[in-house]
């Protein structure tokens, strides 16, 4: 069984632990926090041993009730992998420690992408992790859009991509998060960083992106153009997603307009937190003019990246291939919907 640290158990932290708990080959050996909250309760009511991530606040815990394994470095020294899933910048902070323990550490899109030794999309580039110490899974919007990228740049080739990424202002739980009542350009300089961002998985593609933020916190959307290399009716790149194992085709007949419809049928189907691990594109959408693609597509920031750390963690150890890896993870969790 992979022994798994998850350090930082925050909106993707405590996805992750509860997507590990599912996985035949791992074991969840335990979850770093900084201090206690209604997220460490629930650790502990799983039954995740939980770990103090800072020395000097793990009084707090035993304060608030709840009893700590150990201190952080206990946790790393004791997994195979560390997932850390602090906020951006922090990861970075933790390097030394992962390093000081000799244990491969996954960190998340928020951290600078020459951290590591590869950016990590389990569809795109699975096989660039294996043995590496440090790999970044991807953010929410680079994997949305890399999903979509690697099947159409294998069946057809593409010449450019452009993307206008309409991102939700934060998540549900960050109060402190905007705007309340506006329309950002976002960031307002163009292109935006997420296209370099997505050429560290593809380094030869040739994509620009422009951001907006807007007072949304249910999931982005994605406006999407991609020149192909060759003309393609829209009928055959439709066959061509629905083989994707992590594309969802919204059917018209769902009546689905919208992010607030997909969360509630996402929450209607059992999913846990109204969780949506699929890229979702409304079929309808799916148009082509000469060699130019266009589609919408809304990407559930705060768990499409769940299921890639779960891939990256056996990418990491080389404890699976691509398609193994991603077939079990998907079964496990139940994704396709
Ligand atoms: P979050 O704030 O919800 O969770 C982070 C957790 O880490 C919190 O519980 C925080 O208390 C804890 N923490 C802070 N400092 C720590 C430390 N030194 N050691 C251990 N834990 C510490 O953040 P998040 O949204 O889960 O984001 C985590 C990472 O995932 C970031 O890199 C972010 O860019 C990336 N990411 C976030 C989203 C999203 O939409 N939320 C999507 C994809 C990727």
């Amino acid at each position: 069984m992979i022994q798994v640290a998850i350090n930082g158990y925050g909106t993707i932290g405590k996805r992750v632990a509860d997507a590990v708990r599912e996985q035949p080959d791992m074991e969840v050996r335990g979850v770093a926090k900084t201090r206690p909250n209604f997220e460490a309760e629930t650790a502990v009511d799983k039954g995740f041993p939980l770990y103090a991530a800072v020395e000097e606040r793990a009084d707090q815990f035993a304060d608030a009730g709840l009893e700590i394994a150990g201190p952080v470095e206990d946790l790393v020294d004791a997994a195979d992998v560390v997932v850390d899933a602090t906020p951006s910048g922090i990861g970075a902070e933790n390097k030394s420690m992962y390093e000081a323990y000799d244990t491969p550490a996954l960190y998340q899109g928020g951290e600078d992408a020459d951290l590591v030794d590869t950016s990590f999309n389990a569809r795109s580039n699975f096989e660039d992790a294996t043995g590496a110490d440090h790999v970044r899974v991807v953010s929410c919007n680079t994997t949305g859009l890399s999903r979509v990228i690697a099947p159409l740049r294998e069946a057809y080739g593409v010449e450019k991509v452009r993307a206008t990424l309409v991102r939700r202002g934060g998540d549900p739980g960050q109060t402190s998060r905007g705007p309340i009542n506006d329309i950002l350009p976002n960031p307002v300089t163009i292109p935006s960083h997420h296209g370099p961002d997505v050429e560290t998985i593809f380094d030869d593609l040739d994509i620009d992106t422009l951001g907006m933020k807007v007072p949304a916190t249910l999931m982005h959307m994605h406006s999407l153009n991609v020149t192909l290399e060759e003309e393609v009716d829209a009928s055959e790149v439709r066959d061509l997603f629905a083989e994707e194992s992590r594309l969802f085709l919204i059917p018209e007949r769902m009546d689905i307009d919208g992010s607030g419809k997909l969360k509630e049928y996402a929450l209607d189907a059992g999913r846990p937190r109204g969780d949506v691990w699929e890229n979702c594109i409304w079929e309808e959408s799916i148009s082509t003019v000469g060699d130019d693609l266009y589609l919408f597509q809304g990407i559930h920031q705060e768990s499409d990246v769940v299921p890639e750390n779960v891939d990256a963690i056996r990418a990491v150890l080389g404890e699976a291939d691509a398609e193994e890896s991603i077939e079990t993870t998907n079964e496990t969790m139940g994704i396709g919907l």
